[in-house]
């Protein structure tokens, strides 16, 4: 191993990671996408159609994720959970292959959050856009103004939830009071799965881009932003190394910067599923043992090789996963605790 590698190697502190946890040097595996959760299967099928021919890895994943922002059924997008004052407020950010990055956050009545975030990129000189200022911004771009009545399903979840609801502000009081962001969906009872899709791809020309987008925690107090939309937490893509994208508690991704970490682990050598695992590691670190099983975080990455991976907090977390030799398959996300 030439001296700079092996510097970062040992200063990781990975004497113990087999060789095999090291990128591959067997063909390039493009195009390829992967999505977090099984909503990632119907969103794979729309950014496989614009890959398999040709497609940029940009658009992939901004029209992929725009299905699950479509889906009534799902915790993404405006038919999705509200906040605690009743209000589905949305978080999304993209980015390409030349650090080109937008983000819109606690955005509200727009049904294509990931769509604004691609035209804050491209069309104003800035990163993120927020609230009243986003949404005026979307409006001005001719996204319509959607209706702020809850779905169906939202309305009953979130009548559900007020019946025992307290205002209290302590993360992760989903969990703890029985309405687990992270459980199987139980509408019935209000209990709700996880709120976000985050999409990472390369196409045919060897160029990454990402996306995620989410309607946040649950019950959330109003003005929460977590890490779906921040750069670096929750999407990060660089086009030499790979591109990585989180789901879970965001505040726990945003104190590591998650996604960022995930990249900067494969530029040191890691495979995406390695270098998913560490920052999990991180997390679980960062947080403790005990306090780190009340929450889940999964990450996703792949690197320029096509070579993909996820790994999770604890056990539930799955991805789908999408290439020209095997089309559209859910994978389980390895776990630590
Ligand atoms: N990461 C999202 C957030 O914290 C939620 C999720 O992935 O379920 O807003």
């Amino acid at each position: 191993m030439e001296r700079r590698k092996f510097l970062e190697f040992s200063s990781l502190g990975l004497s113990a990671i087999t060789f095999s946890s090291f990128k591959s040097s067997s063909p390039i595996r493009k195009p390829i996408v992967i999505s977090t959760w099984d909503a990632g299967i119907e969103a794979n099928k729309t950014a496989w159609k614009i890959l398999s021919i040709g497609g940029s890895a940009l658009d992939a994943v901004e029209k992929g994720v725009m299905v699950t922002e479509s889906s009534q059924n799902c915790c993404v997008g405006l038919g999705a959970n509200p906040d605690r004052d009743g209000f589905v407020t949305l978080d999304a950010s993209i980015m390409d292959h030349q650090f080109n990055c937008g983000s819109v956050a606690f955005l509200e009545r727009i049904k294509h959050p990931i769509s604004v975030a691609r035209r804050v990129m491209e069309k104003t000189p800035h990163v993120m856009l927020v609230g009243e200022g986003a949404q005026q911004f979307a409006v001005a771009e001719g996204f319509p103004l959607e209706s702020d009545k809850l779905s169906n399903d939202a309305k009953k979840a979130y009548e559900n939830w007020l019946k025992k609801s307290e205002y209290n502000p302590i993360i992760n009081i989903e969990r703890t009071k029985g309405n687990n962001a992270f459980a199987p969906p139980k509408l019935e009872t209000g209990e709700w799965n996880h709120d976000t899709i985050g999409m990472v791809a390369m196409d045919a020309n060897g160029n990454l881009s990402g996306s995620c987008t989410t309607s946040g925690m649950g019950f959330k107090m109003r003005g929460r932003v977590g890490d779906s939309p921040i750069i670096g937490a929750g999407l990060f893509v660089d086009n030499e190394v790979g591109a990585a994208t989180a789901t879970g508690q965001g505040e726990d991704v945003i104190r590591i910067c998650g996604s960022h970490l995930v990249v900067e682990f494969m530029r040191q050598g890691l495979n995406p599923e390695m270098a998913c695992k560490k920052a999990v590691e991180r997390i679980i670190k960062a947080k403790g043992v005990e306090k780190s099983k009340q929450i889940q975080v999964g990450f996703i990455a792949i690197n320029k090789q096509g070579d993909y991976g996820g790994y999770c907090i604890q056990k539930g977390f799955n991805f789908a996963v999408c290439y020209a030799e095997e089309k559209n398959f859910l994978v389980d996300g390895k776990f630590i605790l």
